[in-house]
């Protein structure tokens, strides 16, 4: 019988695959925390290497012909080998749609354009970025043409990062989301007065060890477990697996405002703990890994948000963290849990509130396809976001650092295809979170009483532990009983910020 030796084979190919991948993920994971700068450069050769020898592999004709044999027997498959199968041939399909070639020019480009964000944004100068941004434009323009059955530029980039989405689908959930979200604002605002742009949490003195110190202690108290990761300091904080029992985060620090170290904190460990969360079964194969950007964004959001920024979170973890810092012994739980929900029209993204969040990716997400379609020029883009800046969110940036160059994503990669994963994984948080809920009962008194097991329990099963074996939009349906919906995520914002708009809604 050929069957189990084809598995073999293709479990020992995937399994170099992931070592590959792992060293790839390590050099990411130092490039952005302690490279020196004079090492971008060979940096950015050492991954496009990595990205050429992963790239052959998964287009090995040798490769195919396996799954081409496997496919045959796949009634002789158990269950996970046929998921498994399902997922090797949909990246394999996709691999060999462009030439390795290419993928040497994006990644090469990507590192190139990176190391001169950094500097553009030292002098906040976007005439710098302008001519490498068009070019980033174009690259992506041209990835969209491998995939010539696509109905819009994005939707190729889009599908890589969130399977089964596409602007067809994406649309009109964001113009949905950000018709109900404008008057939300406003009503937030009316009822609750615009916050300052003064620290949640003000700390008189840089004091980052322990700022890092009390953010991870709650995150490991979440569930984050700090036996398989690690935490350090970066500017733009991410998670990433390296390996099975090394899933690493990464904070920032903002020495007068605690909120930042420990928000980044939760946040990059909601990540991780999906990652952490996979089972075991599917290590070294290509199943070991989050789902898709949207699915990932969902747990991040879910524990910094609506664990995090939780009444009863703050009435655990407020006693915690005024042990380390005294100064913050003047807040009792309900003005430490208004601080950390304020609402305020603000123009950094990363810097957003929970209610005003959304538009700012849907700006992105907009202009991205304007500057795709060739509508928008690059050269046009500062006052085309300062224009829908000024329209959404009644704000508009000083300078390029407030406005345009304030995100890496598109000086790192290509143009679409990053921030709808933001936007869903937003409106999943609170869709898991209810379906959680309802089978386990008040998360809130459990939260107040440090115990979050339950809910993690929760999230590893019905989650975590599938890693890739179910398409999103299936993982959504099984989790939570329905199809992907704004109206959880909706009226969950609305019972938050807007209560007198929720009884209004509820006694129509
Ligand atoms: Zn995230």
């Amino acid at each position: 019988m050929a069957a189990p030796s084809d598995l073999d084979s293709l479990r020992e190919r995937l399994r170099e695959m992931d070592d590959l991948q792992a060293a790839a993920s390590l050099l990411h994971w130092d490039q952005n925390t302690y490279l020196p700068r004079r090492g971008a450069a060979s940096r950015g050769r050492h991954l496009a290497t990595l990205e050429r020898l992963l790239h052959e592999r998964r287009v090995d004709p040798e490769l195919r012909r396996t799954l081409e044999r496997l496919e045959r027997r796949s009634p002789e498959l158990g269950e996970l080998e046929r998921d498994l199968l399902r997922v090797v041939s949909r990246d394999v399909e996709r691999a060999a749609r462009y030439p390795a070639s290419f993928m040497v020019t994006i990644t090469e480009h990507a590192a190139a354009s990176f190391e001169a964000w950094g500097r553009a944004r030292e002098e906040a100068d976007f005439a710098l970025m302008a001519p490498l941004l068009e070019r980033t434009v174009e690259l992506s323009r041209q990835y969209a043409s491998f995939f010539p059955e696509a109905d819009h530029l994005a939707d190729p980039l889009i599908d890589d990062a969130d399977e089964g989405m596409s602007v067809a689908a994406l649309r009109p959930l964001f113009a949905h989301l950000r018709a109900a979200l404008l008057p939300l604002v406003e009503a937030a605002i009316a009822e609750r007065g615009e916050a300052g742009s003064q620290p949640a949490l003000p700390l008189a003195s840089v004091q980052e060890a322990a700022q890092m110190r009390v953010a991870l202690r709650l995150a490991s108290a979440l569930g984050y477990d700090l036996d398989g990761g690690r935490q350090d300091l970066a500017l733009h904080p991410f998670a990433i697996r390296i390996a099975q029992g090394d899933v690493r985060i990464t904070t920032r620090v903002d020495p007068t405002d605690l909120a930042e170290a420990l928000f980044s904190t939760l946040h990059e460990a909601g990540h991780a703990m999906y990652e952490q969360g996979l089972s075991a079964e599917l290590n070294g194969t290509s199943l070991a890994s989050g789902v898709s950007a949207g699915i990932h964004e969902s747990q991040s959001r879910l524990w910094e948000n609506l664990v995090g920024r939780s009444r009863g979170f703050w009435r655990y973890a407020l006693p915690i963290v005024q042990r380390t810092f005294p100064e913050l012994g003047h807040l009792d739980e309900e003005a430490a849990h208004r601080s950390v929900n304020q609402v305020r029209r603000s123009l950094v993204r990363t810097e957003a509130d929970e209610l005003t969040y959304n538009l700012h990716v849907i700006i992105r997400f907009d202009l991205e396809l304007e500057l795709l379609e060739g509508r928008l020029a690059v050269t046009d883009l500062p006052e085309a976001w300062r224009e829908r800046y000024q329209r959404d969110l009644g704000v508009a940036p000083q300078d390029h650092l407030e406005g345009v160059l304030q995100d890496v994503h598109w000086f790192s990669g290509f143009v679409g295809g990053a921030f709808q994963g933001y936007t869903l994984g937003n409106v999943l948080s609170a869709q898991f979170f209810e379906a959680a809920r309802s089978a386990i009962g008040d998360l809130d008194e459990q939260f107040a009483a440090g115990t979050f097991a339950p809910l993690h329990a929760w999230l590893r099963e019905h989650v975590y532990a599938y890693g890739r074996r179910l398409p999103p939009a299936e993982l959504v349906e099984r989790a939570t009983g329905r199809a992907l919906s704004v109206e959880p995520y909706l009226s969950y914002l609305r019972d938050k910020y807007a209560p007198n708009l929720a009884r209004e809604a509820a006694s129509k």
